[in-house]
């Protein structure tokens, strides 16, 4: 069963990989962030509380967050296999995947982590430009789209996330060393801990984790 947990820094290339993985697996892609995103361009009462959090670059709350992901993994789409993308990204995030998991029949089984040293993040960032229709990510610089500016994928206009500027994502750095890092310690506690360098290009990186989703399939 792939019930896949996708880590790493902002800017690793997690978007990038989700939605390989999404088009070869056949999973949902939940990512935490679009969830937000989506929220706050509808104007739910949950967007409202999310957009000032998320766009200065801080950590929307335990409670908030724990809650939606259950809701979301408990749909039936998730009973064969899924991708979460963004979650958990704090220790309370993950002890509570724990419980859950199991309770709903959808224990996490694999760990992907993407390391990329944070001075190479710090020059990825300003280059991304996402795909608000589709979710897909690009790099002005290094992965680009077929046409500047349009998804290769769906069509749609891309997008330069607010948060991606060099104040917001300061902070979304430190939160990462400071309360997602630790997790990678926990999942190897677990076993079910892969790390991948993000410093190939995408496509290597994807072989790479295609080779274990393929093993564990
Ligand atoms: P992302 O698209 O994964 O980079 O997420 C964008 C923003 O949404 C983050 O910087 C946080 O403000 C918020 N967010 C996403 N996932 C979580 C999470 N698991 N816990 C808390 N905040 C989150």
């Amino acid at each position: 069963m792939l019930n896949i947990i996708l880590m790493g820094p902002p800017g690793a290339g997690k978007g990038t990989q989700a939605t390989r993985i999404e088009d070869e697996f056949h999973l949902p892609h939940i990512s935490t962030g679009d969830m937000f995103r989506e929220a706050i361009a509808n104007g739910t009462e949950l967007g409202k509380k999310a957009k000032a959090i998320i766009e200065s670059g801080g950590l929307v709350p335990d409670e908030i967050t724990i809650g939606l992901v259950k809701e979301r993994l408990a749909k039936e789409d998730c009973a064969s296999g899924y991708l979460l993308d963004g979650f958990p990204r704090t220790l309370p995030q993950a002890e509570a995947l724990t419980e859950m998991g199991p309770e709903i029949g959808r224990p996490a089984t694999l760990v992907v982590d993407i390391s990329v040293p944070d001075e190479e993040l710090i020059k990825r960032i300003s280059g991304r430009r996402v795909c608000p229709s589709c979710g897909a990510s690009y790099n002005i610089h290094s992965v680009p789209p077929k046409e500047e500016g349009v998804c290769d994928r769906c069509s749609g206009k891309l997008i330069q996330r607010k948060d991606d500027n060099e104040e917001s994502f300061s902070l979304r750095l430190s939160n990462y060393h400071q309360q997602t890092a630790p997790l990678i310690e926990y999942y190897k506690g677990q076993g079910i801990y892969h790390g991948f360098l993000g410093t190939v290009s995408p496509d290597s990186l994807f072989e790479e984790i295609k080779a274990l989703l393929e093993a564990n399939r």
